[in-house]
């Protein structure tokens, strides 16, 4: 059965879905977006998500295609008209189709916006049991890794050079610092049982799943550090794990070809990842 997507204004079969070649998402990456998780039929963090749309469209001065009202009446009428039950829902905005020119279009111009479902089932995702094994690959990306924007092609990279290696996915490595994974926030658990993770800056993504596992560790009484920490220290962990919307709180058992831990997830990493999909599905809408 083909799905439904929403572009600009209606809900069409996914093969009869157009975005003019001349639209800035396709020839300049002039877009950002956003991906829900679903669980049960039902959206995570949809506020958390809407509050990052609207700072990466002001970053970028791009105008916006409806309200968060609005927005989730469309994810919630695809959710309707696709049957979703677990997977995700995709949202993009670009500034709109205009000739080719590195000039933004007027602010008159209306945006494209696409929005699509996605089905997978990470809540049994085998690797909840086993961890992710991640190899370390230079952060290439540009500067303003905090804008959410559809400009993915290092991270492709770097995880075809992480499959090429036999891993699951890479941790991007900048002045011997890790950055965040591919798609997803890194964390690491000291031997002190702190856990370690990149501060909020132009550095990285400031992901949704990120402030909710920060808050809910916070809760548990287990210590925070904010702060950049070295390939050494990721490799010499006690536990590591990764967060996104795609996978909530994920276990890393290999990093850089060294075992961490007994090799098995460990037990903060596994109640924080427990404690997390409980508050992932009480608060859903
Ligand atoms: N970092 C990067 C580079 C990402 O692409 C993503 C998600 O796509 C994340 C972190 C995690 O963000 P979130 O938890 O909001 O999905």
């Amino acid at each position: 059965m083909s799905r439904i997507v929403y572009t600009n204004g209606t809900y069409v079969p996914e093969d009869e879905a157009r975005v003019s070649v001349f639209d800035r998402g396709f020839l300049f990456a002039d877009a950002v977006y956003e991906v829900t998780s679903v669980l049960d039929g039902r959206l995570i963090d949809f506020a958390g998500h809407m509050r990052r749309l609207r700072r990466s469209l002001a970053e970028l001065s791009l105008p916006s295609p409806a309200d968060d009202q609005q927005l989730l009446e469309i994810h919630r009428e695809l959710l309707r008209r696709n049957a979703l039950n677990e997977g995700g829902v995709y949202m993009m905005v670009s500034r709109g189709v205009a000739d080719r020119d590195f000039v933004f279009p007027p602010e008159t111009t209306p945006p494209t916006l696409v929005v699509f479902t996605q089905s997978w089932n990470e809540a049994k995702s085998p690797e909840i049991e086993t961890g992710l094994k991640v190899a370390f690959v230079p952060d290439l990306r540009w500067g303003r890794r905090d804008i959410k924007t559809v400009q993915l092609l290092w991270p492709s990279m770097a995880k075809m050079e992480a499959r090429r290696q036999g891993k699951d996915d890479a941790w991007l490595v900048e002045d011997g610092m890790v950055t965040e994974g591919t798609s997803n926030n890194a964390f690491i658990i000291g031997t002190d049982g702190h856990i370690v993770t990149r501060a909020l800056s132009n550095s990285i993504l400031h992901g949704t799943t990120r402030a909710s596992l920060l808050r809910l560790a916070a809760e548990q009484g287990l210590t925070v550090e904010e702060r950049p920490f070295s390939t050494d220290e990721a490799r010499n962990a006690a536990e590591a794990f990764i967060t996104s919307a795609g996978a909530f709180v994920m276990p890393v058992t290999e990093i850089d070809g060294v075992t961490i831990g007994d090799g098995k997830p460990g037990p903060v990493t596994r109640a924080l990842r427990r404690i997390y999909m409980e508050e992932a599905l009480r608060t859903a809408i």
